[in-house]
């Protein structure tokens, strides 16, 4: 049974946490992210949320989730690529979706 982890209305950050659990062997599912209410996108912000397939690994996510928010949030901020202008969290070094290094600022 699948288990909700994760959301946040920012879709990159969804999918670099997606990423980061597939890093770690989880398999993540992206729920919400073609909002299709038919005409209403724009008025209400949908989170989009990450979903951990096998609910054994749930707990496994969230702590990894938790570590990364924290290091994210006292740290580093998250970071913006210059290649394909997708955000990426702190801890990456790599775009999650182009894999162009960061260019630090
Ligand atoms: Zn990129």
């Amino acid at each position: 049974m699948a288990v909700r982890v994760f959301s946040h209305d920012n879709v990159s950050l969804v999918h670099s946490a997606k990423n980061l659990l597939a890093t770690q062997g989880i398999e993540g599912q992206i729920r919400n992210e073609f909002h299709g209410g038919g005409g209403h996108v724009g008025l209400n912000i949908v989170p989009i949320e990450l979903w951990v397939v096998d609910d054994q690994e749930s707990e496994r996510a969230k702590q990894l989730l938790k570590e990364l928010a924290s290091e994210g949030a006292d740290q580093k901020p998250s970071w913006l690529c210059q290649r394909c202008g997708e955000t990426n969290w702190a801890s990456f070094d790599l775009c999650w979706n182009c894999q162009a290094e960061r260019v630090s600022q």
